[in-house]
């Protein structure tokens, strides 16, 4: 994206006080930068120099989050965007709270459990992939009027108005943006609507070119105008149902794009909830993160329970990724078994997150050797020492893709936002004349139960969210800041999450080293999907030789994160190659 910077800040220039382009005419992509006024760190350069254009302006960092997130559904559409959902995590530095709001999307009322059960089979996945049947009821819309409306100060209308610029001026198409549509061309090429806008003369726009996208500028504008009426009840609702229940399949397409049962009513009836955030301490620290209907907050707080019971600090850095790997593949187990929807089953949260339960899990992990995996699940309900109750509830695959931003101000309040529409162009599905994508959310549920004869807490239903894997993390030290953090990568965010706090905290590598080190991902399987730097690594060859194995994959993740500094500076991290490198921000550099 590094081309597209310039113009789309030259173009923006109506919005962005003279001050935004004195110490930055480019908004470069930067992995690091050291500062004060607050922060702001996205995986794109325009997202976040809107929101440190925001924070100069006087607004706060719920204020800078929202206006980030409503640029990235601009410049990052295949990721994110107002037809999709999140989690995002708030801490106030006055009452020293944290929050969480869960915009996550929810099943239409029609929804059952055999949602993506034809003939007695589950849907193919890639054929539920590009369906109206995988569309949830959007939250993000909601999520930002929320956060605005609680903590912010500053309304939808402001907050959306430099994206909707960027939106209707345009900005340079970069390798990223081309490579996304390039990726998703064929399916791209069967939806009418979706053809239309991403593959003008049949291509992804060139990198260089201009892309506009005045629909999805006029949809940020009546959304903010009508105070979202329009999309829960009103025309763009109205738009999303018929795409949903029609989507525009191009003539001589041969998929088969299934029709979803979405209604006006769901969109009108749509909540964001706003669930106590989980909570674990680790060392000493308060590591916040977001509950049920994700299982970020669990799974990573469980893992970290599971590390504690070792000092980190004293072992080899092979016994240090061995209890590492060891954790997630425990803490997996239990989350595929006892996580999904709170308003549809007893998710044992508290119990999860015990450290008595954690304890019982972490005896199981021996020194030299690999637990056979898939494991099964504890009980966290009734924990016993070395124990695992239930049959195993291996992981399935799932997309990897979503975005992760994080904001602070000058007050020491700060925003952990992890936000996304699931897999890399949602549902392939824009809806006509609106300029934007809807999601495929509802493909993160179980489509039949995982294991015969075990409840399945992720099976659809009524209005229910399917269960995600969100992480957007926040720490505190002794109640100040300390740093929030989190990842993109469907059920990987759990693992580099994990990996970058026990990096930072315990084997004290610099939060910026931590995002960089090589990833492995274990989510109770037999063989660990890594990095193939994590696999060439001397470490790698240590753990093979008790026995994990590994398969080589993409890279995991793509974190950001920002850390207080001791005197209220603040130093901004994004990851610096994966995916092409992200966006750290000050307001003020020095
Ligand atoms: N749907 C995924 C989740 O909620 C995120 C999508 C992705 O990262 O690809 O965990």
């Amino acid at each position: 994206m590094l081309l597209r910077t310039g113009i789309a800040l030259l173009l923006s220039t109506a919005l962005l006080s003279p001050a935004a382009h004195a110490d930055s005419p480019t908004a470069p992509r930067v992995p690091e930068q050291t500062g004060w006024g607050g922060a702001v760190s996205s995986v794109d350069p325009d997202a976040s120099q809107v929101g440190i254009d925001v924070l100069r302006r006087g607004g706060n960092a719920v204020d800078a989050a929202v206006a980030t997130a409503a640029a990235l559904g601009v410049t990052d559409p295949f990721s994110a965007g107002v037809g999709g959902g999140g989690y995002f995590v708030y801490y106030d530095a006055r009452t020293g709270r944290v929050s969480t709001l869960d915009g996550r999307e929810t099943a239409p009322h029609a929804a059952d459990e055999n949602l993506f059960v034809e003939n007695g089979r589950p849907v193919p996945f890639a054929e539920a992939m590009t369906s109206g049947l995988a569309v949830g009821v959007p939250g993000t819309p909601r999520t930002w009027q929320q956060a605005l409306r609680k903590w912010g100060t500053i309304g939808l209308r402001e907050a959306m108005s430099p994206a909707e610029t960027l939106a209707r001026r345009g900005f340079v198409v970069d390798q990223t943006f081309n490579t996304q549509i390039a990726n998703n061309a064929t399916r791209f090429a069967d939806i009418t609507s979706t053809r239309d806008l991403f593959l003008p003369g049949g291509k992804p726009p060139a990198v260089g070119s201009v892309f506009r996208n005045p629909e999805l500028a006029d949809t940020y504008r009546e959304l903010a105008r009508t105070g979202l009426a329009s999309l829960h009840g009103g025309p763009i609702g109205r738009d999303v149902v018929r795409t949903v229940q029609h989507p525009p399949v191009a003539p001589g397409a041969i998929r088969n794009v299934r029709p979803g049962q979405m209604s006006l009513l769901d969109l009108a009836r749509y909540r964001v909830e706003e669930p106590e955030p989980t909570h674990v301490s680790y060392r000493g620290l308060d590591v916040y993160s977001m509950g049920p209907s994700s299982g970020g907050g669990t799974t990573v707080g469980e893992a970290l329970n599971v590390l504690e019971s070792t000092d980190l600090a004293k072992v080899s850095d092979v016994e240090h990724l061995h209890r590492f790997i060891e954790s997630t593949k425990l803490s997996f187990a239990d989350r595929n078994r006892w996580v999904g929807d709170p308003k549809f089953s007893q998710v044992p949260t508290k119990e999860l997150l015990s450290q008595r339960f954690a304890d019982s899990r972490a005896c199981l992990i021996k020194p030299g050797a690999v637990l056979p995996a898939p494991l099964a699940a504890g009980d966290p309900r009734d924990p016993k020492p070395c124990g695992a109750a239930i049959q195993a509830s291996p992981s399935r695959q799932d997309a990897e893709n979503t975005t992760h931003l994080v904001v602070t101000d000058r007050w020491g309040n700060a925003v952990s936002y992890t936000l996304t529409i699931e897999a890399e162009g949602g549902s392939g599905i824009v809806v006509p004349g609106r300029g934007f994508l809807l999601n495929n959310e509802l493909t993160d549920f179980n489509f039949v139960p995982v294991t015969p004869g075990v409840p399945d807490p992720n099976l659809p239903g009524p209005g229910k969210r399917s269960r995600s894997s969100m992480a957007p993390t926040i720490v505190l030290d002794r109640g100040e800041l300390a740093f929030v953090a989190g990842s993109p990568g469907g059920a990987t965010i759990i693992t580099t999450v994990t990996q970058i706090l026990t990096l930072h905290i315990d084997r004290k590598l610099s939060l910026l080293d931590a995002i960089k080190a090589p990833r492995a991902s274990q989510r109770n399987a037999a063989v660990t999907p890594a990095e193939a730097a994590f696999i060439a690594s001397a470490q790698a060859a240590g753990l093979s030789g008790i026995g994990h194995q590994f398969s080589q994959v993409a890279d995991i993740g793509a974190a950001t994160a920002i850390e207080r500094l001791p005197g209220g500076g603040w130093r901004a991290l994004a990851e610096p190659t994966r995916r092409g490198g992200g966006a750290a921000r000050v307001v003020r550099t020095g």
